[in-house]
């Protein structure tokens, strides 16, 4: 494993089972130089995933003293993982924030596309006539508002919509629709200069034998200069840096050299990928 950083993780403060310490912890035992945490930023309707906004002040609380138990020796980043149906007036609060979408507006408790495959296909057959590509259509036009907030550096899970398609397949990602509204946000989200994440996530949860986006869009990123980062979205402590390996030999297969880093600046720079 090459990659020093993990900023997309969860905590007890939203739907992930460990502490922030314990997460951080696990991300130094995992030879990681430096981590962050991500917080699910709060929604404006009932769900059971997202923090709730009253613990965003002790979060960042817990954080800031965290930072300095830590010290120099492992540096720790106090993130937020920004559901674009949130409000985003206080990103400003945060050191570096990824942008995602998890539901698709259609109603006023929107459904998730990242929950069960259940739910998945019960939007699909409820909002979208069972026509999956406008589904999809939905879930890109969504990260055009990724792409058009200036304080997130880094998309979250590109092409979340195949979470489930390994083994509940959902969605058809060769049909042209499903390409074309992918496209349009992939641009968007290249002209802004946002980080793709290349996410784990759906690996150590069962779902996925791979890191998604998969090579297509990859080839796509590599193919246009883009830039991209590994991050595992662990919920668990166990699952830190779980197919780091993997997200980095695709990465590889896919043309890229380097993946980017949050340096203490602030700023994110190019690590190599060296030999692999
Ligand atoms: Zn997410
Ligand atoms: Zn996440």
């Amino acid at each position: 494993m090459i990659t020093r950083q993990n900023l997309h993780m969860h905590s007890t403060y939203d739907d992930g089972k460990d502490s922030c310490e314990c997460m951080l912890s696990a991300c130094m035992k995992a030879s990681l130089a430096s981590a962050g945490i991500s917080l699910h930023s709060p929604l404006p309707f009932q769900n059971d995933w997202a923090a709730a906004s009253i613990y965003v002040s002790g979060y960042l609380r817990e954080m800031a003293s965290l930072k300095c138990r830590f010290g120099q020796a492992f540096q720790v980043y106090t993130g937020i993982e920004w559901d674009v149906l949130s409000d985003p007036a206080e990103l400003d609060r945060f050191d570096y924030v990824i942008g995602s979408v998890h539901h698709l507006p259609v109603c006023a408790v929107p459904p998730s596309v990242d929950n069960t495959p259940e739910e998945t296909a019960g939007c699909i057959q409820k909002y979208f006539g069972g026509d999956a590509d406008a589904a999809a259509t939905c879930y890109f036009n969504e990260l055009l508002k990724v792409a058009s907030e200036p304080r997130v550096s880094i998309c979250g899970h590109f092409d979340l919509l195949l979470k489930f398609n390994e083994r509940m397949p959902l969605f058809n990602p060769e049909s042209p629709a499903y390409i074309k509204a992918g496209q349009t946000a992939l641009d968007a989200l290249l002209d802004a200069g946002k980080i793709i994440e290349v996410n784990t996530g759906a690996i150590s949860r069962g779902w996925r034998s791979t890191p998604y986006p998969e090579a297509f869009w990859l080839r796509e990123i590599a193919r246009r200069g883009g830039s991209v980062l590994i991050s595992s979205d662990a919920h668990s402590s166990a699952h830190v840096v779980t197919g780091f390996d993997a997200a980095e030999a695709l990465l590889i297969s896919c043309g890229f050299d380097h993946v980017m880093e949050r340096s203490t600046s602030g700023a994110f720079q190019p690590v190599p990928l060296g030999k692999h």
